[in-house]
């Protein structure tokens, strides 16, 4: 499996840029057919029949949700055991109850049970891959309805925004599209059945930027959408080269898989005259938070069960569990999704929408590897991305020219994904700043518990 990527990889790297157009073409076809076949218009549009649903439909919508997916679990498993050892009865308590019983589930818990919690189904199912905060990569199955599932609820959130799916997308996400080596433009391709014009990160710098924005802006796409780390890079790029005003046909800018920081926000509204737009969601599918157009943050509440457990000495801050009453393949019953929500008193929205608000997602946060011609690399996680043997990594930057990478071994790591890894690193990288390993038996915090993915000592 892990070949064949590397082949295709290899592969795709090699054609000239119209071929490599071409197989993202067929690609994004055949994610389109998969995410969006089906049942799912039908989703899309219960969902959003949901929209404005009261206190109580919700309530009752969670119980019937949790029940179906409680009977749906297999005898002899994981949760049937953990059943047993808590005393639940599934028949006499309620299912709120039966959260209430079972202790909080962490990743690493996930991690060493994984077989017994695959749950079996009669449908189709996809295999997941989960990189994590924390660098400890997950792979679960998920079925063919939850994906369609949770693409409805994102596409519910962006329609409140005023984006559907003919919106022309300028996207900035994290997928290596262009090979590291290419050093000249254009550093984009197409992605017609997705709408996107996908920009690669990993070639935005000071000396590339103005291709980026020349191109951008002979496109004029009215959506922006990616890392806000990368948005605001660029967002950076407009204001030191004085192009403000250039932009004003981007309507709507939406961030994703990065905590978006106010400083961002700022930036980003100025260089674009538009405010960005966030959600927060996971492949686990245990929460989602969705904005809404009062620019406020609620959590959909028709979707998973979201709890949120307060952090001792944090005002306000408190981590996100949940239960992805969707994935019956794979249940996750008060899952620790590792990243911190900031609460807030007002609970009140102009909009009408019942979802608990949130005032802010505080998980999350990376910082950049600068490599020596000043390019700016995030969201390194993804080197993680897979990497089943790994418990916890970070990447600690001192130098242009070096980077320690701060690894916790899983019992069955070997040198082979050492290899991976730098692979991997290099991939993304480039070859110009070496990396070294070192092996711990817990990597540190900050003093608010949260783990900095990249430290960053450069000034
Ligand atoms: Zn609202």
């Amino acid at each position: 499996m892990e070949v064949n990527v590397v082949n295709k990889e290899k592969i795709y790297n090699k054609l000239p840029v119209f071929l490599q157009n071409m197989a993202i073409h067929a690609e994004g076809w055949k994610i389109n057919r998969r995410r969006y076949d089906g049942a799912y218009n039908s989703l899309l549009k219960s969902a959003q029949e949901r929209t404005f649903w009261t206190e109580p439909q919700l309530h009752k919508w969670q119980e019937q949700k949790l029940k179906d997916f409680f009977s749906s679990i297999c005898k002899n498993s994981y949760w049937s055991d953990q059943f047993l050892k808590y005393g639940i009865d599934l028949v006499q308590d309620s299912p709120f109850e039966v959260l209430s019983k079972l202790p909080i589930l962490n990743k690493s818990e996930v991690q060493k049970n994984r077989l017994s919690i695959i749950n079996p189904v009669s449908e189709e199912t996809i295999s997941r891959h989960t990189s994590g905060t924390t660098g400890g990569g997950l792979v679960f199955p998920e079925t063919h309805y939850s994906e369609q599932l949770q693409w409805a609820i994102w596409w519910r959130y962006r329609n409140w925004n005023n984006i559907d799916k003919h919106t022309w997308c300028t996207y900035l996400g994290g997928r290596s599209i262009v090979p590291i080596q290419q050093d000249i433009t254009p550093y984009w391709r197409v992605n017609k059945p997705a709408r996107q014009v996908m920009y690669s990160l990993y070639h935005l710098s000071e000396k590339t930027a103005r291709q980026y924005l020349d191109d951008i802006q002979r496109r004029r796409l009215p959506w922006i959408h990616g890392y806000p780390s990368y948005i605001s890079l660029l967002a950076n790029y407009v204001i030191d080269s004085q192009r403000i005003g250039q932009f004003d046909f981007v309507q709507s800018i939406t961030t994703g898989a990065e905590n978006l920081l106010d400083t961002q926000i700022s930036i980003i509204e100025k260089a674009f005259g538009v405010k960005p737009k966030q959600h927060y969601g996971l492949a686990e599918g245990v929460a989602n938070i969705s904005m809404c157009p009062e620019g406020r943050l609620h959590v959909d509440e028709d979707f998973s069960l979201v709890e949120f457990d307060p952090i001792e000495g944090l005002e306000g801050a408190h981590r996100i569990i949940g239960t992805n009453w969707n994935n019956t393949a794979f249940p996750l019953l008060r899952y620790d999704t590792n990243d911190v929500a900031i609460l807030t008193p007002n609970q009140s929205c102009a909009c009408g929408r019942a979802g608990r608000i949130v005032a802010r997602i505080d998980g999350r946060q990376e910082d950049y590897l600068v490599l020596p011609n000043g390019v700016k690399i995030g969201r390194l996680d993804h080197i993680f991305k897979d990497m089943i043997n790994i418990k916890e990594a970070r990447i600690v930057q001192n130098s242009v020219t070096n980077a320690r990478v701060e690894i916790v071994k899983r019992e069955g790591y070997r040198d082979e994904d050492e290899k991976m890894l730098l692979r991997e690193f290099v991939s993304r990288v480039g070859g110009d700043i070496h990396l070294e390993f070192a092996y711990l038996d817990q990597l540190p915090r900050t003093k608010s518990g949260k783990l900095k993915f990249v430290e960053s000592n450069i000034k």
